[in-house]
């Protein structure tokens, strides 16, 4: 269906070079450098444009998100509660407005995505109805260093169902003096405690790391030993190529606000596979808008869900975001994930390059150097004192972000950011090293 995330010819093949006139080049070649002048730049105190890497973290604002917000207001303001029906895209179905561009964007079905609540809402509303231990199967495995929220998770939804989280959560950790989990790793504890294990739940990519994970093998053998697996694609989703539905992973969740720039606190994502998403015999938490949209304001006791994802919805979402997203999600499906990724591979390529060049083995990069295993970010080792780089590089305008205890996580992302500021960034960093 789709092309794998490594794409042949990319930067495989690229030879960079250290100069400013060759990353002028590549900007210059780029299909989609266009699509930055479709959103707000954060600007230095001098009034420049700073180089912000941090859209892994909060994507920028596209110029759009304020007229479509903006319009939902107008509406509102017009027509009270006659929105709902009467609004230019009326607030009854506004959702189903970004159901198409959310399917393309994880490779799913339409029925199987919806937008909806906060991320880790979401994961539990999944975990609802795709975690449920037995006596012998009852375990969760996870990443040692997955987001604390996901930790949290899966450590309330064990007690939950009476299991002690020691016990119940299993943990895939690298190996001692390792940064990163070894594929084969994931594969032999599956392999070895898997008829135990309940769920899978891993991120696409881990958060810290920048690490990707190979889905489409883990979900084979999770389900060949009888599990279910669920991920989380806070750090995939508009980052890497993704093929949900062909992968069979039973569920996936992400929020929206990192690459994806729906602003702080966006709307999140869901998607529940086909062969689950019309079971309406599956356990889970109910509220009035995953009612059948036919009956429901018969307001009838029993619910009766709408098929696919949708089914999984509590409340009538908040207009405003769904409104921002929009504006973020016309952008990927004009660009197209293919472009994306392909600009994505070189940009962060380009970065690692650079970055290596640096001398003294000032910072070493703990990412996976293969292009499969990794999306645009780069998880940076720093020696000496990580948090006084990294404001060196905010004061001089380059904004990126910093985990205990000592790495630094640079995300040149695609749809904004450009060959040229990689080149001024990795400029900065050696600078700090001569100081
Ligand atoms: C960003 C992130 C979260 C944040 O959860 P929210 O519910 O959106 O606040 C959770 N998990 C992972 C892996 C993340 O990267």
């Amino acid at each position: 269906m789709r092309p794998p995330n490594s794409i042949a010819g990319t930067n495989a093949e690229m030879t960079y070079q250290a100069n400013e006139q060759f990353a002028a080049a590549l900007d210059k070649d780029d299909p989609i450098a266009e699509f930055r002048s479709h959103f707000h730049i954060p600007q230095t105190e001098g009034g420049s444009d700073c180089i912000y890497f941090a859209g892994n973290s909060l994507g920028l604002q596209p110029r759009k998100t304020k007229q479509y917000v903006a319009e939902e207001l107008d509406d509102w303001a017009r027509l009270g509660v006659e929105g709902h029906w009467a609004a230019r895209k009326p607030w009854l179905s506004y959702h189903e407005n970004l159901t198409d561009s959310t399917a393309r964007l994880v490779g799913a079905k339409s029925g199987e995505v919806v937008v909806m609540n906060t991320l880790t809402t979401n994961l539990h509303l999944m975990m609802v109805s795709f975690y449920r231990p037995t006596k012998t199967r009852y375990k969760i495995l996870i990443e040692s260093n997955a987001f604390p929220s996901d930790q949290y998770a899966v450590n309330s939804q064990a007690k939950f169902h009476g299991f002690d989280p020691a016990q119940a959560v299993v943990e895939i950790a690298p190996r001692k003096g390792e940064s990163l989990i070894r594929p084969g790793d994931i594969l032999e504890l599956i392999e070895r405690e898997g008829d135990s294990i309940a769920l899978v739940m891993l991120g696409d990519v881990n958060y810290l790391t920048g690490q990707a994970f190979d889905i489409a093998t883990i979900a084979k053998l999770a389900h060949e030993k009888g599990c279910l697996i669920g991920l989380n694609l806070a750090h995939g989703a508009g980052n890497l190529l993704l093929d949900l539905h062909d992968w069979t992973v039973d569920f996936a969740v992400w929020c929206s606000y990192k690459y994806l720039n729906a602003g702080p606190g966006g709307l999140a994502g869901c998607f529940v596979h086909e062969r689950h998403a019309n079971d309406a015999s599956l356990p889970r938490f109910c509220g009035w808008w995953g009612h059948n949209k036919a009956t429901r304001f018969k307001m009838a006791p029993t619910f009766d869900p709408i098929p696919g994802a949708e089914g999984w919805q509590l409340s009538n979402p908040p207009i405003l975001q769904l409104a921002a997203l929009r504006a973020s999600m016309e952008l990927f499906d004009r660009a197209g994930m293919v472009a994306i990724r392909r600009k994505g591979d070189l940009l962060t390529g380009y970065l690692e390059y650079l970055l290596e060049r640096i001398p003294n083995q000032f910072c070493r990069i703990i990412t996976p150097r293969e292009q499969s295993q990794r999306g645009c970010q780069l998880s940076v080792r720093v020696k000496g004192d990580p948090k006084q780089l990294l404001n060196t590089l905010n004061t001089a305008g380059a904004i990126c972000d910093f985990r205990e205890p000592d790495i630094i996580r640079v995300a040149p992302a695609p749809l904004f950011n450009t060959f040229s500021e990689v080149y001024r960034f990795a400029q900065l960093v050696q600078r700090c090293t001569e100081d």
